[in-house]
């Protein structure tokens, strides 16, 4: 077996990496290093998980251990789909660097502009940016990438999905065609056979067998929940996913929940915190500092549960994380095998728990094909035993008028009726009130009650506060903002506006 010892790569890194703990370089390390130390391009096919990053770090550090860097003119240059991915390729450049003398710099979003001028100006030998803002700076005219003589492009699978593609192809127009290029994808998608073909000269191709094949230590489990009516789904899966974390108690050390859509993330983290679990988001909406002290938290240990969008979890290096829970199955197979890649690391035992609701079916059968096996059926936690407190039950608010308008609750749907497995009690006066209000909202009510034409869509919003009116105050009229209700917390809504109201627009003011 090759030892890094093997590998010719300068003493003071195999220094630094006996340092890290590492024995034997991982299969791409093996591979690549080699190739990369003789000045070839590098083709790797591999995905996070499999120490890739390591692959192009560690003889990158090597070939520019000789030269110096010039002002504004990076040595080397590392892209990467997101900021905390590149985030960590600094971080392992750290370590790996460290009985070095070699600089570096981190151009990402959310990070003041003179700070990496600063750094840029006093010449860099490696530089580690996210596509968008590495093309900000040039545009400012602050970086020449002539002196480019490695080029790395990590995950550019991600990059696809995420549309910097022509970033990629410009940024690659702007460095010398004599560099040497290090090209990472997990997957091969035509698109990005094509870049490779352009850009790429005679590279070694290495190609890492799937980490779902390699990934023995993960457990997995899929939990069936049952079908509902469609708004009481998420419902359901929040209820699910308390009891699974109730019944996995102690075992999970630290979990990484993934949501499919960045706003399920926000609403999974405030449904969690309400409940008292140590719970936290990550997306990728928010300011650089907020964004990532979550995921320091959770690095650290002092955050149990990180809720997660795919691309936010991009990169995200925890080495030792005990439990994935996929909230939504994934749409894409592969997102599958990523999300549950982050536990079971290095030899350690990990759990994967999914859950699904019927209409995810479609993405069962992928995944299961992508596995070409099926995933062990786990046993639905007893959600029947209410874990619901009554004030975190007002983390999505019940809305009176919605439940007015719907059918009455004396007559559910039989579908729902025989398979919600945990159906909140009604209050008692739902089934009188529900049928009067039924039929006193017909879709035709007359206009009187609306709010005037002239008026702005702040008077909406104002309406919709005394529609609301005070708790159990009836609600008159379907022309009345009811959506404010049913979507906000407490802020009501402005129409046009979605979830996320401005503050301005809340204040109560009269016109003269
Ligand atoms: P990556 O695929 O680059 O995201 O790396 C996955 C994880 O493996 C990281 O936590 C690395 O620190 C770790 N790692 C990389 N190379 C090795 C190695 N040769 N031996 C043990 N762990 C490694």
């Amino acid at each position: 077996m090759t030892q890094f010892s093997d590998l010719k790569l300068d003493p003071k890194v195999l220094k630094a990496i006996d340092e890290a703990g590492y024995t034997t370089p991982t299969p791409i390390q093996a591979q690549a290093i080699p190739h990369a130390l003789e000045g070839r391009d590098v083709l790797g096919i591999a995905q996070t998980g499999t120490g890739k990053t390591a692959s192009f770090t560690l003889p990158l550090i090597t070939r520019l251990g000789r030269g110096r860097a010039r002002a504004r003119m990076p040595r080397s240059l590392v892209l990467a789909p997101t900021r905390e991915l590149a985030a960590q390729v600094a971080e392992n450049f750290d370590t790996y660097a460290k009985y070095t003398r070699l600089t570096k710099a981190l151009l990402i979003g959310g990070v003041a502009f003179g700070e990496q001028d600063k750094l840029i100006d006093r010449g860099v030998d490696v530089l580690i940016a996210t596509p968008g803002r590495l093309l900000d700076h040039f545009e400012r005219g602050k970086l020449l990438l002539t002196g480019v003589e490695v080029m790395v492009v990590d995950e550019a699978d991600r990059m696809l999905d995420m549309g910097f593609i022509p970033d990629i192809e410009r940024i690659f127009g702007l460095t010398p065609f004599t560099r040497q290029t290090f090209f990472y994808s997990a997957t091969m998608a035509p698109e990005i056979e094509r870049i490779t073909n352009t850009f790429l000269s005679n590279p070694a191709r290495i190609e890492i067998a799937r980490q779902a094949t390699a990934s023995e230590t993960i457990a997995q489990e899929l939990i069936e929940l049952p079908a509902t009516r469609r708004d009481g789904a998420a419902k359901l899966k929040r209820e699910a996913l308390r009891a699974i974390i109730k019944a996995e108690g102690d075992k999970i050390e630290n979990a990484v929940i993934f949501c499919n859509r960045k706003v399920d993330v926000d609403i999974l983290s405030k449904s969690l915190q309400k409940y008292k679990f140590d719970a936290a988001p990550i997306h990728g909406d928010l300011d650089q500092s907020v964004r990532t002290r979550p995921l320091e938290k959770f690095r650290e240990g002092e955050l149990r549960l990180l809720i997660a969008s795919d691309v936010a979890a991009r990169g995200l290096d925890v080495p030792s994380v005990s439990h994935v829970i996929n909230y939504d199955l994934p749409s894409h197979p592969e997102d599958y095998v990523h999300r549950i890649g982050r536990t079971g690391r290095a030899g350690r035992s990990g759990k994967a728990i999914s859950l699904m609701v019927p209409a995810d079916q479609k993405y069962l059968d992928q995944i299961e094909a992508l596995l070409q096996k099926p995933l062990p059926r786990g046993t639905a936690p007893d959600i029947a035993t209410p874990t619901e407190t009554p004030e975190a039950e007002s983390e999505r608010p019940r809305s009176r008028t919605r439940d007015r308008d719907r059918k009455p609750r004396a007559k559910p749907a039989p579908e729902a009726q025989a398979q919600i497995p945990a159906p909140v009690p009604a209050p008692v006066q739902a089934p009188v009130q529900a049928p009067v209000q039924a039929t006193a909202t017909p879709a035709a009510k007359p206009k009187a009650e609306a709010p005037q034409p002239e008026k702005a869509q702040l008077h909406q919003f104002e309406d919709a506060k005394a529609a609301r009116g005070p708790r159990g105050a009836p609600t008159q009229g379907r022309n009345r903002p009811e959506r404010g209700d049913n979507r906000n917390d407490q802020r009501g809504a402005v129409v046009g506006m979605g979830d996320h109201v401005p503050d301005f627009l809340m204040r109560q003011f009269r016109s003269a």
